[in-house]
């Protein structure tokens, strides 16, 4: 009789902590919760606003929508609305460069 070269199938169950990314395996209870903290919290995104937004925004304002009420519409401090706004103008005010 001869040596048969033979595969078996292997189920091996490895624990690990999910967090909400599909992909992660945290070892640790611990690092999943900083992993799902981390993800979670607010982050100030810099957002690139279009022609179209920056019209809609200007109209607003022109409707007689306060900054205060824009800046709390959009997630922003009225601060950067404000500067936004400002850029706006300019910005619809210059020539086409196309
Ligand atoms: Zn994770």
């Amino acid at each position: 009789m001869n040596p048969e070269r033979k595969t078996e199938f292997q189920v091996i169950e490895k624990m690990y902590w999910s967090c909400v990314n599909q992909d992660h395996r945290h070892r640790t209870y611990e690092t999943a919760m900083e992993c799902i903290k981390e993800t979670l919290r607010p982050k100030t995104i810099q957002k690139r606003w279009d022609k179209d937004q920056l019209i809609a925004f200007l109209e607003d304002r022109n409707n007689g929508k306060t900054i205060a009420q824009l800046a709390r519409d959009n997630g922003m401090s009225n601060t950067n609305m404000f500067r936004l706004l400002n850029k706006a103008q300019k910005y619809l005010g210059a020539p086409e460069g196309e």
